[in-house]
C-alpha cells in the first residue's frame, strides 16, 4: 500500500469515512476536491466479514486481515515452541487492534516482528512490538529502502514519518524504530518442529520486499508484492522487476496465500497479481510503440483501465483512478511525465 499522505492520492483504494480524516486533510482546503472526497466517502463499498477477524490458516498460523479503511496492513503470525513470531509491524492504531487477538492465540512471548517492507502500514508500529519484546526483522532492502524513505530519523531532512504523523495520531504518538535483525537474501526460523523461511527474491512493490514462506504447510505471506484488491502502489516498485520477481516466488508452489491488503487466497493470487501487470504493461508499450505523446497516454488511460476491468481474473486489481499507475508504467518504458 501507499506510504504517505504527499504520496498517496485522496482517492486511493476504497475511500471511506476514516481514510478522508487521515489521508484527505491536506487537500479539503481545496473546494472541488473537497467535493470529490465526499462523494467517495458516501459511496464507501460495505465492509468484508472477514476484516478485522482472525483466521486459523493452519494449526499455529494465523491470519488477520487488517481493516483498510484505517489504513491497516494484513497480518499473520506463527506459534512456535516457545515464542510467537509475527508477519508485519503495522500502524501503531493496526498493532493495537491486532496485539491483543495473538494473546487470545497464545500466551508464549512475542519474540520476532517481520517488516515485508519499509512502508509505514507495515512498519510504523514496530516501537510497539519492541516495547513488547519483540527483535524486529527485515530485509537488508527493507532497511535500506527505510533509509532513502525516512530522512527525518537518519539524520535529515523530515521524510515520511513526519508526513505521516501530521494526518495520524497513532504515528505521532509513536517514533519510528527500524529493523534489527537483517537478511540479504533468506534467514531461517526452525525449532524441529515447525519451520519459517524469510525470503528475498528481486524488485517488486519496493527494492526490499520479504516474503515469509511456510515449506510444510505451503503457505506463503507475500507482503504488499501480491495484493488482493484495488490495493497496488508501484511508486516505489519497477513494474517490469515485479512481474520477473513474481515469476520466481510462483515456483514455490504455495497452496495458500496471504497477501499484504485484501483477503487470503490460494496461488490464483500470485497469478493474478502478476497478469494484471502483464496486462497494463502490453498496453502502455502498444502507446509507447504508437509515440504517443504523455498528453494522449493520460487521456488513454481511463480506457485503458476499462479494458482491464473486461478481464474477469484481474478486473478486481484495477483502482477508481489508474493514472499514477499507468504513468509509473510508461516512464519505465521510457515515456516522459504526464502533463498536470
Ligand atoms: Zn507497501
Amino acid at each position: 500500500m501507499r506510504p504517505s499522505p504527499r504520496d498517496r492520492p485522496f482517492w486511493f483504494c476504497v475511500p471511506p469515512r476514516r481514510a478522508v480524516v487521515w489521508w484527505s486533510l491536506p487537500m479539503l482546503t481545496h473546494p472541488r476536491l473537497r467535493s470529490i472526497v465526499f462523494v467517495f466517502a458516501a459511496i464507501a463499498a460495505p465492509v468484508s466479514a472477514q476484516i478485522d477477524t482472525v483466521q486459523t490458516i493452519a494449526p499455529g498460523v494465523y491470519f488477520h486481515q487488517g481493516d483498510i479503511r484505517r489504513g491497516h496492513s494484513n497480518n499473520g503470525w506463527i506459534v512456535f515452541e516457545d515464542f510467537v513470531f509475527v508477519i508485519e509491524a503495522n500502524f501503531p492504531s493496526g498493532a493495537k487492534v491486532v496485539m491483543p487477538k495473538i494473546r487470545e492465540t497464545s500466551d508464549k512471548p512475542i519474540r520476532f516482528t517481520f517488516n515485508t517492507h519499509h512502508h509505514g502500514d507495515h512498519a510504523y508500529g514496530n516501537q510497539l512490538w519492541a516495547d513488547a519484546g519483540a527483535t524486529l526483522v527485515a530485509s537488508t532492502g527493507a532497511l535500506a529502502e527505510m533509509k532513502t524513505a525516512e530522512t527525518g530519523f537518519f539524520g535529515g531532512a523530515p521524510g515520511r514519518w513526519e508526513g505521516a504523523a501530521k494526518n495520524r495520531p497513532d504515528v505521532a504518538e509513536s517514533k519510528l524504530k527500524p529493523p534489527t535483525l537483517l537478511f540479504p537474501r533468506e534467514l531461517f526460523f526452525d525449532d524441529g518442529k515447525r519451520r519459517v523461511e524469510l525470503r528475498w527474491f528481486g524488485v517488486a512493490h519496493t527494492k526490499g520486499d520479504g516474503f515469509v514462506w511456510l515449506p510444510k504447510e505451503k503457505i506463503l505471506f507475500t507482503g504488499d508484492a501480491c495484493v488482493n484488491g484495488p490495493h497496488n502502489f508501484v511508486g516505489d516498485g519497477d513494474v517490469s522487476a515485479w512481474i520477473k520477481t513474481l515469476e520466481a516466488v510462483k515456483q514455490l508452489g504455495a497452496e495458500k496465500v496471504v497477501p499484504g491488503h485484501g483477503p487470503i487466497g490460494g496461488p490464483e493470487i500470485l497469478a493474478d497479481q502478476q497478469t494484471y501487470f502483464v496486462e497494463l504493461q502490453r498496453r502502455m508499450k502498444a502507446l509507447v510503440d504508437a509515440r504517443r505523446t504523455p498528453a494522449e497516454v493520460k487521456a488513454a488511460v481511463p480506457g485503458v483501465a476499462a479494458e482491464l476491468k473486461t478481464i474477469p481474473n484481474i478486473a478486481r486489481y484495477v483502482p477508481a483512478s489508474l493514472t499514477a499507475t499507468a504513468e509509473k508504467v510508461f516512464r519505465e518504458l521510457g515515456g516522459q511525465p504526464f502533463p498536470p
